[in-house]
């Protein structure tokens, strides 16, 4: 059964629904309202131009699982994000005086406030080679 766009009358949402092709109307599931069968811009480019259909018709499915992957990997990298950032606030937060800038990274991944003389030694060299990289 082929795919359509179904546009509600109420609402005036767009939807997209395998019927029948002789079905012209689907209740809407957004307000219950009768949506009518639109062309399908894929549809309408095919009449005017007499085009095949686009590649996007008969897949949908794949279309949609590819966006899900998309979302599903970047909601993963910005929970690793996330995860850091708490874990090196309550490192931070745990150490009396000690700021987000005073943080050096373990080899693991976590988290520890550098004590003041590593701090300052840092600090220098951080200093020596911006002098160095501005002249
Ligand atoms: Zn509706």
């Amino acid at each position: 059964m082929p795919m359509y766009t179904f546009k509600c009358g109420g609402c005036g949402v767009q939807s997209e629904a395998v019927v029948k092709r002789k079905t012209k109307k689907v209740e809407c599931n957004v307000c219950g309202e009768m949506a009518t069968r639109e062309l399908s811009r894929d549809m309408a480019a095919t009449f005017q131009s007499g085009a095949s259909m686009s590649q996007k018709t008969g897949v949908q499915e794949l279309d949609f699982d590819y966006d899900r992957a998309i979302g599903e990997d970047s909601r993963r990298k910005w929970d690793t994000i996330n995860k850091r950032t708490a874990h090196k606030q309550s490192v931070v937060s745990s150490t009396p005086g000690a700021e987000i800038g005073d943080l050096s990274r373990n080899p693991d991944g976590s988290y520890v406030v550098m004590p003041k003389q590593v701090r300052q030694t840092v600090d220098s060299a951080r200093k020596e080679a911006h002098k160095s990289t501005s002249m």
